[in-house]
């Protein structure tokens, strides 16, 4: 593959060109890795950024029609939308929720809109990954807004939240039971929290649920990175396409504050230097890993259980087997 003439064509926004380089990135053969390096070094260089957008929330509160809504309102206005997901459990099963070519249908028939389902890999570093690299081709594609959707359970929204410059959780009317089942990390998350379905009958619901969540919000720690007002909660209906305008609103009014404020770079420098730990660390639990060391941590192991070698002593072993094989100086 030549890579040079890949990037060309996704600095030109090519979405054919940008499908095959997200395959490339997804692949976890030796020789597509290099490739890919060389091809986000080069499009790096153009320096081109889109507003990253995560968005979670359970299956069923309707995220996809959400997307598909506030997607086509945003192309309306002549801006550009690719959508990725991250979807653990695609990580698990193979199959994916989010990987469902059928829903946006219209969004996914639109020139300006991209559409990517959640690479299978089989853990959530390796998603997060592929995700992440995704999204720097998409915004080297020229694309304006990168949507991020997850499924709300457990890691993958510190994994959506770890790439994005804004974070929106979608919620369904409740009764206040439910508010407590929002876990109190991903309210902490939340830039903007959106209320969907309030429409028909469901408004009225929608909308004590909406001041419920208004009030957690400001229960919560005042964020460095929030100004007066925010996190904020709102009322949208995805089917009936009202309050995504206002939503819209909201996200510039946000971001366009924490850019005049440094939060943004600031955001984007802590959030490479996040990345870069996580891929020190998964080499590092990957070299730890491989057969040979796998056999000399079992045998240190059975040596310590023994009694024969101290925890401290094996560990130092272990460790300078793992330089040596590392070559690098200690
Ligand atoms: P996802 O699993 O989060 O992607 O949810 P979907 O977008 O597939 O929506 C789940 C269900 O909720 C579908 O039957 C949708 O028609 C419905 N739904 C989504 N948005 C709205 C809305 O704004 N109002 C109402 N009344 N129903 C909605």
């Amino acid at each position: 593959m030549d890579i040079a003439e890949l990037g060309d064509s996704i600095l030109k926004g090519d979405r054919r060109a940008l499908s095959r380089a997200i395959t490339l990135v997804e692949s976890r053969r030796a020789d597509h890795r290099a490739q890919a390096a060389e091809l986000l070094d080069r499009l790096a260089v153009a320096g081109r950024q889109a507003l990253r957008v995560g968005l979670s929330g359970t299956p069923g509160v309707g995220k996809s029609t959400f997307i598909e809504s506030f997607g086509m309102m945003l192309i309306g206005r002549g801006l550009r939308v690719a959508v990725l997901a991250v979807d653990p459990s695609s990580a698990r099963s193979g199959g994916s929720i989010l990987g469902d070519k059928t829903r946006m249908d219209r969004l996914a028939r639109e020139r300006s809109a991209f559409i990517r389902p959640s690479p299978s890999q089989s853990h959530l570093g390796g998603v997060a990954r592929r995700t992440r690299e995704a999204v720097a081709l998409c915004e080297a594609a020229g694309f304006d807004l990168v949507l991020i959707e997850t499924v709300g359970v457990g890691q993958s929204e510190t994994v959506v939240a770890e790439m994005s410059d804004l974070f929106l959780l979608l919620l369904a009317p409740a009764g206040g039971d439910e508010l407590q089942g929002v876990k109190r990390g991903i309210m902490e998350m939340a830039d903007l929290i959106l209320v969907n379905k309030a429409d028909g009958d469901l408004k009225p619901v929608a909308t004590r649920t909406c001041s419920d969540y208004a009030g957690a919000l400001r229960l919560l720690r005042k964020r460095p990175q929030d100004p007066e007002g925010f996190p904020k909660a709102l009322m949208v209906s995805a089917v009936e396409e009202t309050g995504l305008a206002k939503a819209w609103d909201e996200m510039q009014a946000l971001t366009e504050w924490r850019r005049e404020a440094g939060h943004w770079d600031r955001a984007r420098a802590d959030q490479a230097r996040y990345w870069f730990r996580q891929e020190v660390e998964q080499a590092l639990l990957a070299q730890l890993g491989t057969a040979e060391n796998r056999a000399l941590m079992q045998r240190l192991g059975d040596n310590v259980a023994e009694g024969g070698l101290a925890p401290a002593r094996a560990a130092e072993e272990m460790l300078a087997h793992l330089r040596g094989a590392a070559r690098i100086a200690p």
